[in-house]
């Protein structure tokens, strides 16, 4: 039986504009009409007061990097020594401390009005790297966590082979690597998609998986026309390691190994030569932005101007979870490309929405999601545009107003394949979601 609704949106960001009054039908999760030009609600129809924009794709996720929130913020030191913490929580997790610390920071993301997200999976083994009795136990616990907190997942299942150039797993790693790509990528084909979950792949990063293994990983993706996502130069010493290694940059490397393309994905592509920008940009690579974690930890600023000019998608993902904020992560691209270049205006904020939304969700493999248009997933999102912060622009700027001034509190309503998963500001399956993430990050402690 054919479920129909209709929503009111008071305002929606209908790119590249704003309309006021618009009636959005939606039958089987999915849009089957957008009618602008609706001045009052039609009968029946659910109100959604504020400016709606397409759910917002949170492209390159680590869901237990939330169990650093804070603790990492003491003291001094560089992304080595936050990685040193960080081994210290993934050495603690279990298929179950994972499942519960997952749902909860999904439960988060809904809150924030994301409603796909990008998990960049590579904890897969127990401790000592001996696999679970269900060798993809830690990626099933993602996708039911998922399921549960209401938001679509795609898990991109990680390759993780090495510990640098030619050097083996170190024995935080050990749980991370499956020995060889062959085996990675035959447990990896177990793992199954489902309405709210598709699979992809990923290869760690140049570091952490050997060149001569590169291809196979690339292959797997191609045969499934999967999405295929890499950690890309985030570092200057991965840079230098590669050089001294194979004398060539880590794009160069992908490049010459099949893995660039325009299903991959170069996540922070940070630190990189003009020839590389032209590699990523000329096959239509994407690149993921993840600026609150990059200036968390003082990556850099990457190229993303260059990159796009050069032909590069632009998605964006809040990564290490310093922060989920997905408007946060688009405004802040904008602004630490003012802080390069002291001039302003380098995206709109139609551009900037377009990269958390269609182009997000393009790089996970959803390319029916991210716009509110007949045939889409009914996925969307609802910002206030009376709080404390957005109050008193014109609702004609309620884009500008979203992405330059509404933070992740502003979030009103979520919803995914035409359920609320979010109403009013509360999570209609988790009712306490501070209570739950609390309780799980305590979990790791104890
Ligand atoms: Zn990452």
């Amino acid at each position: 039986m054919q479920v129909t609704r209709t929503y009111w949106l008071e305002h929606a960001w209908l790119d590249p504009g704003v309309e006021t009054g618009v009636a959005l039908e939606v039958s089987d999760g999915r849009v089957t009409a957008v009618r602008t030009g609706v001045e009052a609600p039609p009968p029946g129809a659910e109100i959604l007061r504020g400016l709606t924009l397409p759910g917002l794709a949170n492209a390159h996720s680590h869901a237990f990097h939330r169990a650093l929130r804070g603790v990492v913020q003491v003291g001094s030191g560089t992304f080595w020594t936050w990685r040193e913490v960080m081994y210290s929580v993934a050495d603690r997790l279990t298929p179950e401390t994972y499942h519960a610390l997952a749902r909860a920071v999904y439960a988060e993301m809904a809150l924030a009005g994301v409603t796909a997200v990008g998990e960049f999976h590579y904890l897969h083994h127990a401790p000592g790297g001996t696999p679970y009795a269900d060798p993809n136990a830690m990626g099933e616990a993602l996708i039911d966590a998922a399921a549960e907190a209401g938001i679509r997942i795609t898990l991109l299942d990680a390759a993780y082979l090495s510990s640098g150039f030619g050097q083996p797993p170190n024995h935080h790693q050990l749980r991370f690597s499956d020995g060889t790509a062959e085996r990675w990528a035959e447990r990896s084909s177990d793992l199954k998609e489902r309405a709210h979950a598709r699979i992809g792949a990923a290869v760690h990063s140049v570091r952490a998986v050997p060149a001569g293994q590169l291809a196979t990983v690339a292959r797997w993706a191609e045969e499934r026309r999967a999405p295929l996502h890499v950690h890309l130069s985030e570092q200057t010493a991965e840079n230098d390691a590669c050089h001294r290694a194979h004398g060539c940059t880590p794009t160069r490397l992908l490049a010459d190994h099949g893995v660039l393309g325009p299903r991959t994905t170069g996540v922070h592509n940070t630190h990189l030569t003009d020839e590389d920008i032209r590699l990523i940009g000329a096959g239509s690579t994407g690149t993921c932005m993840c600026p609150t974690t990059e200036r968390d930890l003082a990556d850099g600023i990457g190229p993303a101007m260059a990159l796009q000019a050069a032909g590069s998608p632009l998605s964006l993902g809040s990564d290490s979870h310093a922060v989920i904020d997905l408007l946060e992560e688009a405004r802040a691209m904008e602004l630490d490309e003012r802080l390069r270049t002291r001039t302003r205006g380098h995206w709109t904020a139609a551009s900037l929405l377009r990269a958390a939304s269609a182009d997000g969700h393009a790089a996970l493999g959803w390319q029916d999601a991210g716009v509110l248009e007949p045939g889409a997933l009914a996925d969307f999102t609802t910002i206030a545009l009376d709080s404390v912060r957005t109050a008193g622009p014109p609702p004609g700027l309620g884009a500008e107003t979203a992405v330059f001034a509404a933070t992740a509190a502003d979030v009103r309503h979520t919803v995914v394949g035409g359920r609320h998963v979010v109403r009013d500001g509360a999570h209609t399956r988790l009712p306490d979601v501070p209570r739950a993430l609390a309780d799980a990050v305590q979990a790791l402690r104890s």
